[in-house]
């Protein structure tokens, strides 16, 4: 019950953010790399809540953020690369699917998180997959 009332105001708290009280361009301090989502801060989030973690939009946290960073300047410009993501989280999949250099594939034993169905312990892929 505790987990539904913590979902359910943080999706209230987002949409006043991102629909009722949209920050003006004075007075924006933080930007999310993943969905460009830009405002005074992040939601906070967490077991222990930590200030100023979680975007309002994608629902991204700081590990999401800096790994799309790090991964958009180390992705591939001119090899095409095969990615299998396990597990995916959601802010990452618009950064793989769209670039142009990757051959992208997500999976997830809940066939609603990804592209495809797949237990890790039991994959369905030909052996040297490629
Ligand atoms: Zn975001």
């Amino acid at each position: 019950m505790d987990k539904l009332i913590g979902f359910l105001v943080q999706r209230i708290r987002y949409f006043l953010i991102v629909y009722v009280f949209p920050s003006s361009k004075k007075n924006i301090k933080v930007e999310c790399p993943c969905c460009g989502w830009k405002g005074t801060n992040f939601m906070p989030f967490g077991v222990v809540l930590r200030k100023n973690a979680q975007c309002p939009k994608c629902l991204s946290v700081e590990r999401h953020r800096l790994y799309y960073l790090y991964l958009s300047k180390i992705l591939p410009k001119e090899k095409i690369t095969t990615m299998l993501h396990v597990s995916p989280e959601k802010c990452f999949h618009s950064l793989f699917s769209k670039h142009k250099n990757i051959k992208y594939t997500s999976i997830d034993i809940d066939k609603k998180k990804a592209m495809m169905t797949e237990d890790i312990t039991d994959l369905s892929f030909p052996k040297k997959h490629v």
